[in-house]
């Protein structure tokens, strides 16, 4: 008996995630480094951990409101005020996720009729566009290119809406390119997206992680953009928090509403331990000026800057990640595709990056390389794919 008969065409229709693919191959290899999976190579701090574990010793094993704890909406609202300038009213306007993989997702189901399109900048992170699929809408991809920083433009938002556009995703600081986008440059597209009366869905999960003395604006702090925008973000990346599996969306009282419905019939909470260890995370922070987060931040730049001239001595030029842990280099110097790129790459160096196209065609010509590793496995990474280049 064959069971895909059974699976709908939506789902059928949406291919796996061409991350993993690269990553479960350098994983079953002797010797190989990978630079492809996007998550931090610190552990959790300690003192996370601990509260954690302390959250457990007292006892603390039950569901919580269907929105997280009010103590942790109550911190996530006053850390968005402090570092990003937005103001939302922890009681109705804040959700607490299981990641910002959940929130993303209810933001979609949230707000999608059949036919809906949603605008989506590629190359960007792998989830959005089968995100939207599945909610029932059809994703549009908005290519940005790498003259323009990988930025997205009014022109390319103007070529790609139509009457049945109903929100745009804004992606930044980006996965996989490292672009952020500039106060001046979200002030140019808050425009046209007030314009086409768009709603906004801003991804803002590397906001931490900035560099060269820029810092990250949330495109929610526009005024006129406040009322018709989903911030989504979350613990894994500035927190180094991945396996707690915390996020959180904060929005206007109907929306962040509507999501809560979704929630509360199939997650009904995020996990109890990870909600505690999420206020210590936030708590401490707040009271040491940000040490730790800061001390990863300098830790990935110092990475960032390093992949950077490494990878143009071996000829392999690059835009200038300004945010997240990742660097996009241009591969179309070697006339192969980004797949037979990284294929070839893993197979004759065993070194797995991500081929540019799992992020979208956009992505075709690149390759995205994870600089969330060892200084020693970056160093070895860049020498084998320099040697690799030499060989081509
Ligand atoms: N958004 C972006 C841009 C990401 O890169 C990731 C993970 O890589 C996520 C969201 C998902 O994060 P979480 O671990 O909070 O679900």
């Amino acid at each position: 008996m064959t069971t895909e008969k059974y699976i709908s065409k939506r789902v059928a229709g949406v291919p796996p995630s061409g991350i993993r693919k690269f990553f479960d191959i350098a994983s079953e290899m002797k010797d190989a480094i990978s630079l492809g999976v996007g998550e931090p190579d610190f552990v959790t701090p300690w003192n996370i951990r601990e509260s954690a574990i302390f959250s457990m010793e007292r006892g603390h094993t039950h569901y919580t409101s269907n929105h997280g704890q009010l103590s942790l909406r109550k911190l996530i609202s006053l850390y968005l005020e402090t570092r990003f300038s937005t103001g939302y009213n922890p009681e109705s306007e804040v959700l607490v996720t299981v990641g910002a993989s959940e929130a993303l997702d209810l933001a979609f189901r949230a707000i999608m009729e059949p036919g809906d399109e949603v605008l989506v900048p590629a190359p960007s992170y792998v989830s959005y566009m089968p995100g939207v699929t599945f909610a029932g809408g059809t994703p549009v991809a908005i290519e940005t290119k790498e003259e323009d920083d990988f930025t997205i433009t009014v022109a390319a938002i103007e070529a790609a809406v139509t009457p049945k556009t109903k929100a745009i995703v804004i992606p930044y600081p980006n996965n996989p390119t490292g672009a952020i986008m500039t106060a001046e440059q979200l002030s140019g597209i808050a425009d046209v997206i007030v314009k086409h009366d768009l709603l906004v869905i801003s991804d803002e999960i590397y906001a931490e992680l900035t560099y060269g003395g820029l810092k990250h604006v949330s495109i929610a702090s526009f005024e006129k953009i406040y009322p018709r925008c989903i911030v989504i973000n979350g613990f894994s990346k500035a927190f180094a928090m991945t396996g707690f599996r915390l996020g959180y969306a904060a929005g206007p009282k109907p929306l962040i509403a509507a999501m809560v419905k979704i929630h509360q019939y199939s997650m009904l909470c995020a996990s109890v331990m990870s909600q505690y260890a999420g206020e210590e995370a936030i708590k401490h922070e707040m009271e040491t000026g940000f040490a730790q987060v800061e001390k990863m931040r300098r830790s990935y730049d110092q990475r960032r800057r390093f992949m950077l001239k490494a990878l143009a001595d071996i000829g392999l030029t690059a835009f200038e990640p300004r945010g997240a842990f990742y660097i996009f280099p241009n591969i179309t110097g070697t006339g192969l595709t980004s797949e037979e790129f990284c294929f070839r790459l893993i197979d004759d160096k065993k070194v797995a990056c991500v081929p540019g196209t799992a992020f979208g065609e956009a992505g075709e010509g690149f390759m995205r390389c994870s600089y969330a590793s060892s200084m020693d496995n970056l160093k070895e990474a860049v020498k084998r794919i320099g040697a690799f280049l030499k060989a081509l």
